[in-house]
């Protein structure tokens, strides 16, 4: 563990935002972190954010960072700051959908498969331009697409590491190029753990998602 006044005089000459990932950490724990000063702070299962959103100080601002099933994006749409886990044309409408309702627009990052091995959630390449260039996407008035998220393989290979944040990096540009000139909004790229957030902030990283090195090692996942 680092303390997370330690971890932030690191980022802050990067102009990295941390995210503290908080899965599986009790309240108090989380209470801890906040009064250190720590405002924004991930969850990967909505059936943990929402307590936690309930009990927890209303200026959090929740991050969800794990696969979102298209039945429960109505439980996190009235508060949720950002749903970086967006992997399916699907879920994004759904999105859409719960954000009217709560006469919000929210913010969301596209989850990229960037891992050279297998990896079970978010887009292709091709799927995510598929989705890009389709009517129904332009006539979504309630979501606004940030960036994207990656996550890379876990190994203790840096140069395999480096190479997939080097491919997320260069799929932000392109898809800024191609798809969001002009802009602002679109700035995101969500990569690095507590493992390689070094790697993922050398190859440009905007957004670091840290649990275990500022809360401790996570006994169940
Ligand atoms: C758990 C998790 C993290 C944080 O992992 P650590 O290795 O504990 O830093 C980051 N991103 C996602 C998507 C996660 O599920």
């Amino acid at each position: 563990m680092i303390p997370l006044q330690d971890i932030l005089k690191e980022l802050r000459p990067t102009r990295t935002q941390l995210v503290a990932v908080s899965k599986t950490k009790p309240i108090e724990q989380i209470l801890e972190i906040y009064q250190q000063g720590q405002r924004v702070f991930g969850e990967n299962i909505v059936q943990e954010l929402v307590p936690k959103y309930e009990q927890l100080p209303k200026d959090i601002q929740w991050h969800l960072i794990g696969h979102l099933q298209t039945n429960k994006v109505k439980f996190v749409a009235p508060f949720v700051a950002m749903i970086e886990s967006v992997d399916s044309f699907k879920v994004l409408k759904e999105i859409d959908k719960q954000a009217a309702k709560n006469d919000r627009v929210i913010d969301c990052l596209l989850e990229m498969k960037i891992a050279e091995e297998e990896s079970k959630y978010g887009f292709t390449r091709q799927e995510v331009e598929d989705m890009l260039r389709a009517p129904e996407f332009s006539a979504l008035h309630h979501i606004r697409i940030c960036g994207v998220m990656g996550i890379g393989t876990f190994t203790e290979d840096e140069d395999q590491t480096r190479r997939e944040f080097r491919g997320l990096k260069d799929l932000f540009d392109y898809l800024q190029r191609t798809y969001f000139t002009g802009q602002q909004h679109f700035r995101e790229i969500s990569m690095g753990m507590s493992d390689d957030y070094r790697i993922a902030i050398e190859q440009g990283s905007t957004i670091v998602r840290i649990g275990s090195l500022i809360f401790g090692e996570r006994i169940l996942m």
